[in-house]
């Protein structure tokens, strides 16, 4: 299935930033994340990793309105 956006669903949500090439690009407000291992950090683009246990999250452009689209991919991914 096609998102309007262009996005898909076979890749996860990091495949699909990556290949949009928008990884680094800042977010238009920054979410903080709190982690699983219960570190909690600044979310500021569109790929970020948590700097103590390096789990891996990201959000696509078209719903990085919410910080309930955010993903943890894995770590070190
Ligand atoms: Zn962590």
């Amino acid at each position: 299935m096609t998102q309007p956006c262009g996005c898909d669903n076979t890749m996860n949500v990091v495949d699909k930033i990556r290949r949009k090439g928008v990884s680094f690009l800042e977010l238009p407000k920054a979410f903080e994340i709190e982690c699983s291992c219960s570190h909690v950090f600044m979310m500021t683009t569109h790929e970020a990793q948590c700097e103590a246990c390096n789990m891996v999250y990201g959000v696509t452009p078209c719903s990085s309105d919410s910080i309930e689209n955010v993903v943890a991919v894995g770590i070190d991914y």
